[in-house]
């Protein structure tokens, strides 16, 4: 009998890949961004404000201080220490104040006022690197874009997506993996499992909506002397059991 023809290693990933967002897409139905907006530039300070800081604390934050400083020229006149003051919560409330400034100055001397809905414009704005960038183009642009932050790396190592620790490396490895059209959507419900079941210590791997298609999950159970291949698709038991 002649033994059936498998996929490529690269093909076999893509489809083990849109399972495993199919999945996610169940478990987590609302993808939308969590921070509090309602302009791009709303979005891109919220989103330099939640460096080190949780998303629920930036939109205790926001309110407040969107209503006193509501377009780029506010910000770019305002007083630091006032700021400050008023982002304290967030953490390294000194240097984004600084970042915010600066980067409401850029916005208002080179771009008119307005958001670069660009990634080579935005990346040159201080205090905004390739996360923030990509958060901003994803969701008010309509820019498909891969967010990649420590749960996002944390899971697609799990998930041996990628052999990189780097995220700029991970977001392409990603772009290869995902379908265009499920980036910003599929990165940010990554980012929601890592934050919430896939957590850096102890991840919850019995409530894992995705423990069938998971080498790490496996290999834990291998360690245990359990049966890995338990429940696990056949396209995973060939490329990891
Ligand atoms: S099975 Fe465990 S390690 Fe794997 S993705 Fe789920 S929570 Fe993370």
């Amino acid at each position: 009998m002649s033994k059936k023809r498998q996929p490529p290693i690269a093909v076999r990933e893509g489809i083990l890949a849109r399972e495993v967002m199919q999945r996610l897409e169940e478990a987590i139905p609302n993808a939308d961004v969590a921070l509090h907006h309602k302009s791009p530039f709303q979005l891109l300070i919220a989103t330099i404000l939640s460096a080190q800081c949780t998303d629920v604390r930036v939109n205790q934050v926001t309110p407040a201080l969107f209503k006193r400083y509501s377009t780029p020229e506010d910000f770019a006149s305002a007083d630091q220490d006032i700021l400050e003051a008023m982002i304290r919560p967030t953490g390294f409330y000194k240097n984004k104040a600084k970042n915010i400034i600066n980067c409401a100055k850029e916005i208002v001397l080179r771009f008119g006022g307005r958001v670069p809905g660009r990634m080579d414009a935005l990346v040159t704005l201080p205090g905004v690197g390739r996360k923030t960038a990509n958060v901003v183009m994803g969701n008010v642009f309509g820019v498909p874009s891969i967010v990649v932050d420590t749960h996002v790396r944390r899971v697609v190592r799990r998930l041996k997506w990628t052999q990189s620790s780097d995220p700029d490396q991970i977001e392409v490895d990603l772009s290869h993996l995902l379908p265009q059209e499920k980036w910003t959507s599929g990165s940010h419900r990554l980012l929601l499992h890592g934050r919430h079941l896939c957590v850096a210590r102890d991840p919850r791997c019995l409530k894992c909506p995705i423990f069938d298609f998971c080498p790490a999950e496996a290999e834990k159970n291998r360690a245990h002397l359990k049966d890995a291949s338990v429940g696990r698709s056949p396209i995973f038991l060939q490329r990891f059991i």
